[in-house]
């Protein structure tokens, strides 16, 4: 894995903001909440590690990823906290979560039956720390019977496991109609109320609910991503309900500055063609990057001015227009702020037909990324 840290592009990540949403959404909850932050996929494109360190010293209890791999790689920097994988891990792998007193989400009694034989033979060194995961209506992962998951809960008896904890996943949180969501709170409730001693992590929350749905949250901890990176989880469907700070700018700069001679065109397929002699710059950022090529035709910000992209934004490399000349060296901002104009990761996202989330994930780990 390359880090272009000499090209002059970037990823700013704002641990500041970071810290500053999850107390936001902390005063928002009942004392005693916990919460935690998600941090996978690169803690949604903005760094593992310095992500995790910050949300912890900001205020979360513990961490959530999505595979072991992220989880391991979290050990491996010294982050002992809690840390929760989401997606469901292969048996023949758990041993290894458990030696490194990692918890697991499991999703059915097969799983863990299959675990339960295996303990017999491999005898890990620690309990294995397992969240039932509830299907309540997401309709990915999880236990969609109560029978089944009574079933889960007594096997969780047996030494090689630790009952630590059961959640559910919200498929409508984020959407103005909540039918669906309130079917969801109350296939969850029978969840809760069918076993007798609740785990000491009882979570259903993500974003979306602890932002808009705060006063239905029947559990003791959330899990908070989009929104601790200081995203709406909606888009622009629903107005925050909480004082959010963007977390991740993407910023570049010049690299090559020219005037373009009308009539001359730039880019593949040469779908610009100059109408008049103008100033054009070049930037040091494709889609490789992940700047979408579908960003096409819209604009970056130059000293507080927006510029037209021109031509196809390349591999590595998209040039853009000019108000006038700037040298070599003039920061670009493709999302962020630059005087009193922003360009929001939804913005991005509206352009690019997908959601703020895709747009910080995809930034990819040749972006150098910069930590204030
Ligand atoms: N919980 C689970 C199980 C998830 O899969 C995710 C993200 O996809 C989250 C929590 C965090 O969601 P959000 O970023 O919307 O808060």
């Amino acid at each position: 894995m390359i880090n272009g840290r000499l090209r002059g592009t970037s990823l700013v990540v704002d641990l500041a903001a970071l810290q500053h949403n999850i107390q936001e959404q902390k005063k928002a909850l009942p004392a005693n909440s916990r919460i935690l932050a998600v941090v996978k996929a690169n803690a949604y494109g903005n760094g593992l590690v310095p992500v995790a360190n910050a949300a912890l010293n900001g205020g979360a209890s513990g961490l959530c990823v999505a595979i072991l791999d992220e989880a391991l790689a979290l050990r491996d920097n010294g982050i002992a906290a809690m840390t929760l994988v989401l997606g469901i891990t292969p048996v023949e792998n758990a041993v290894i979560a458990a030696n490194a007193g990692i918890s697991l989400t499991v999703g059915s009694l097969d799983w863990l039956e299959q675990y339960h034989q295996l303990a017999q033979v491999i005898k890990p060194q620690k309990p294995l720390k397992v969240h039932l995961g509830v299907d309540s209506g997401m309709g990915r992962i999880g236990f969609t019977d109560i029978a089944t998951f009574q079933q889960a809960v007594e096997l969780l008896e047996n030494p090689e496991f630790e009952f630590e904890g059961m959640f559910t996943h919200f498929a409508t949180a984020d959407s103005p109609d909540d039918a669906y969501f309130k079917r969801q709170v109350q296939q969850w409730q029978k969840y809760i109320d069918s076993i007798e001693n609740l785990p000491p992590y009882v979570h259903m929350a993500n974003s979306a609910t602890g932002l808009w749905h705060q006063g239905v949250i029947t559990a003791n901890t959330i899990r908070m991503g989009i929104s601790m990176y200081g995203q709406n989880p909606s888009g622009r469907d629903l107005k925050l309900t909480l004082d959010l700070q963007p977390v991740s700018s993407l910023v570049s700069s010049i690299v090559f500055v020219k005037k373009l001679k009308a009539g001359r065109s730039v880019s593949y397929g040469a779908t610009y063609t100059a109408a008049k002699d103008e100033w054009l710059a070049t930037l040091p950022i494709g889609y490789a990057d992940g700047y979408p090529r579908c960003m096409t035709g819209f604009k970056v910000l130059v000293d507080g001015q927006f510029c037209d992209i021109a031509g196809r934004v390349c591999m590595d490399q998209m040039m853009v227009k000019l108000p006038k000349y700037y040298p070599v060296g003039t920061p670009v901002v493709l999302m962020g702020k630059s005087g009193d104009k922003e360009i929001t990761a939804n913005d991005l996202a509206e352009q690019a037909g997908t959601i703020n989330y895709e747009i910080l994930t995809n930034i990819s780990n040749r972006v150098h990324r910069v930590y204030h």
